[in-house]
């Protein structure tokens, strides 16, 4: 059976995070790629853990080196995903999930067209707001950075394959399970 490659992605504050490590709790076998960023640690955030954090020189190495399947820069700081890993996965025969930004996602389903891309969308842009100010982990500009990106990565999110509206939790878990559980069907 072919394994495939799983794109989660969705504003700041939607949760996504949230409904991925439910979804990995309940199915450990998933590999789930760590993203390189040259954005700073938030408290408790480990290296090699959430992520690769690098300088932008570091960064701009690895561009130069084609280490990334795709880059992007979100919010001020740069966001990327070694192909490495992605490709090692996949011959290993393992499912491998990704949790990476739209434009991001848009750029791994057009060198790999089998990939699944689900979007994860916040029941309203009121309850978006109030989330992402709620876990205190970015200051006011960052804030708005990330609210200005909500209306284009909503109209990207119209050309994902699957979406998901995370207004429940457990439900947004289950629902993620379903069009996974559909997927491998598929596959
Ligand atoms: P955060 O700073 O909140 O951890 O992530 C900001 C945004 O960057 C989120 O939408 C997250 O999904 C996205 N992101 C994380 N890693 C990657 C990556 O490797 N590539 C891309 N394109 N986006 C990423």
């Amino acid at each position: 059976m072919n394994k495939k490659l799983y794109v989660l992605s969705g504003s700041s504050g939607v949760g996504k995070g949230t409904v991925l490590k439910g979804f990995l709790k309940r199915n450990p076998n998933f590999m789930l790629s760590i993203s390189c960023t040259t954005r700073k640690p938030r408290e408790g955030e480990i290296d090699g853990v959430n992520y690769f954090f690098m300088t932008t020189d570091e960064f701009q190495k690895c561009i130069n080196e084609d280490k990334f399947l795709e880059w992007t820069n979100f919010a001020g700081n740069y966001y990327g995903t070694k192909r490495k890993y992605i490709d090692q996965c996949l011959s290993d025969g393992k499912d491998i999930i990704l949790e990476i930004d739209t434009v991001g996602a848009l750029n791994v389903k057009r060198q790999m067209p089998e990939a699944v891309l689900i979007f994860i969308a916040p029941p309203s842009l009121d309850a978006l707001e109030q989330r992402l100010r709620g876990r205190h982990t970015e200051d006011e500009e960052t804030i708005q950075k990330r609210l200005n990106e909500v209306k284009s990565e909503i109209e990207r999110g119209k050309s994902f394959d699957y979406t998901i509206v995370n207004d429940e939790i457990d439900l947004a878990i289950s629902q993620l399970e379903q069009i996974i559980n559909k997927e491998m069907k598929n596959a």
